[in-house]
């Protein structure tokens, strides 16, 4: 099969993020993890990994796992029940993840999180922080919803818009579904068996929606329709997407050399829509005046430092908006505080060494870290 001429080569991308979906992980019907399955995903994950590129992955699996350790009938499960399956099939989720990387030398790290995590500015911080420093490591992030804690408000309840979110918060430039259909066709092939394969979406439409129908399987919460909100969360931070089947062994592979799968293409780059989400769609909160020094670091690409700041105004908290202004008054740019408005005052004009001792407990080295900065032109 041969990939439209307007689809990009997995090769193009730096970061990427892999959401495996409940029914892939897990059969059903005999009770256990798909193993022969999980390590051919496994060997495509680390070649990609080898080739330096960053990789996450979302995995699903956590209740239907659980389901089957406890051997619970099938059907719809009620909120606490699926709460404390997760909570047995997230130890063994992980347990499989962490042996099937190891044995490509590769370290996983468990990320658990909730929509709170992913939407609300401090957490998102903070959740954002600690993946990167794992991507530093060159370890690989397992993610999930944190289902055992997580009520119906509080939680997405699918890990398609999860890994969306997931996908926009760390900047990837692209997001894949591996899911148990490959792609989206103009009806629901499960009743309409002639319809026809959508190959690329450029733009998520009305009519691109109405295709998604309604239907999702027994184990997994993801249909069509959640892939879709997930590609409109994906392509308008400048991520593009990709919904793939997993029915097949080596499933990324697959979609290098072309297999039938749909595209969802963005026209956005994900550190411009970043910047861009940082400089004009957030109300900032304070300032900090920094001096001379501080500016010309700043202009440079660097952090902002504590020790350059001469001074704090306004209420803000750990992940707002901030406004940050030259010796002289004008604004040099925007960017989000890794300290709120009390503990910036108390560091400002300090060197990074002395925060533990000033703060008693150990915070970031940045007052604005840079990937959370936007510098205007001179
Ligand atoms: N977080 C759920 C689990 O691990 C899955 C949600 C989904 O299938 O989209 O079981």
């Amino acid at each position: 099969m041969n990939r439209p001429q307007s689809t990009p080569r997995l090769t193009d991308f730096r970061r990427i993020v892999v959401k495996v979906g409940s029914s892939l992980l897990v059969d059903a019907e005999a009770g256990r993890l798909n193993d022969a399955w999980l390590k051919s995903l496994i060997a495509d994950l680390a070649a990609l990994y080898r080739g330096k590129r960053d990789l996450l992955v979302v995995s699903s699996g956590a209740i239907a796992l659980g389901r089957s350790v406890l051997k619970l009938p099938s059907g719809r499960l009620e909120l606490e029940d699926s709460q404390a399956a997760a909570a047995v099939g997230q130890i063994a989720l992980a347990h499989t993840w962490n042996e099937a990387l190891s044995r490509h030398g590769i370290t996983a790290g468990q990320i658990l999180v909730t929509l709170g995590d992913t939407e609300e500015r401090r957490r998102y911080l903070n959740a954002r922080s600690t993946i990167d420093k794992l991507l530093e490591w060159r370890a690989m992030p397992v993610i999930n919803e944190n289902d055992t804690v997580a009520t119906n408000e509080i939680r997405y309840g699918d890990n398609d818009r999860l890994a969306a979110r997931v996908a926009t918060m760390v900047s990837a430039d692209l997001l894949i579904l591996l899911s148990d259909v490959d792609g989206l066709y103009e009806a629901p092939p499960a009743l309409v068996p002639s319809a026809r394969h959508i190959a690329c979406v450029e733009r998520i439409t009305p009519e691109i929606e109405a295709m998604a129908g309604t239907a999702g399987s027994d184990l997994s919460r993801g249909g069509m329709q959640t892939k879709i909100e997930a590609g409109k969360i994906a392509t308008a931070s400048g991520t593009h997407m990709v919904i793939a089947s997993g029915r097949i062994k080596h499933p990324l592979d697959a979609i290098a050399k072309g297999a039938r799968c749909t595209w969802f293409l963005t026209t956005g780059n994900p550190v411009t829509a970043r910047k861009k989400w940082i400089a004009g769609s957030l109300e900032p909160k304070g300032t900090l005046s920094i001096d001379a020094g501080a500016v010309a670091a700043l202009r440079r690409g660097n952090s902002l430092l504590p020790v350059g700041v001469v001074r704090v105004e306004g209420e803000f908290a750990r992940g707002d908006a901030v406004v940050i202004r030259g010796p002289d008054g004008v604004e040099i740019g925007r960017g989000l505080s890794a300290f709120d408005a009390e503990d910036a005052q108390k560091i400002k004009g300090r060197s990074s060494a002395d925060i533990d001792s000033i703060l008693g407990f150990s915070g970031r080295a940045e007052m604005v870290h840079r990937d959370d900065l936007v510098v205007g032109r001179e």
